[in-house]
């Protein structure tokens, strides 16, 4: 059963991932890939995400659905928890794997994560050696890049990050629900950004 949970969200994901000529541009998609079990780990943002209602703008309505029946099998991410981030965002901001540490695939070339913000949250600043490239799946949220202007991104919209660029994002009046995917660098890390290095 968890194991069609799982393999239901990587066709679906699979499917987004070849029809998108930014993400495969990107990296192709793995070729090597093997299941690995994970350890459920639940945080609030989980529900969060499960009741959300503000995701019906979407490039794939069944990789949304995979997404859901994920989340309580997932192993939820706190990568920023003891960092001064503050509660309101530990408590809302959402983050599992799919492909790499603590998700259900493995794969020496290509990770891959869902990340959920409901509507009105901040994630600040912040940097990691691996290149990363975000595809938003449904709603939408304002992107930062630092040295360039902020822009609102929509269902099938990208934003690349170079390597330790700093980056952030902020959903405004509608939550946002993204595929994140990284080429490289898997052994480091994000880590908050220094006030005033980010401009
Ligand atoms: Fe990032």
């Amino acid at each position: 059963m968890t194991a069609a949970v799982w393999s239901d969200l990587l066709r679906e994901t699979a499917a987004v991932y070849h029809a998108h000529d930014d993400l495969t541009a990107f990296a192709p998609f793995p070729t090597d890939l093997r299941a690995q079990s994970v350890v459920p780990h639940a945080i609030p943002s989980m529900r969060l995400l499960m009741a959300e209602t503000g995701l019906q703008d979407t490039i794939s309505a069944p990789l949304c659905e995979a997404v859901v029946a994920a989340a309580p099998i997932a192993r939820w991410r706190e990568t920023y928890k003891g960092t001064g981030i503050g509660q309101d965002f530990l408590d809302r901001f959402g983050c599992y794997s799919l492909i790499g540490s603590g998700g259900a695939y493995h794969s020496s070339t290509l990770w891959a994560w869902i990340v959920y913000m409901p509507a009105r949250l901040h994630y600040t600043w912040h940097h990691h050696p691996g290149e990363e490239i975000y595809a938003v799946l449904a709603g939408q949220a304002e992107f930062m890049r630092a040295g360039e202007a902020g822009a609102v991104l929509r269902p099938g919209e990208t934003s690349f990050h170079a390597s330790n660029q700093p980056h952030a994002m902020t959903t405004h009046d509608h939550p946002v629900l993204c595929l994140v995917v990284w080429r490289n660098g898997f052994d480091t890390l994000p880590v908050l950004t220094p006030q005033g290095a980010a401009a």
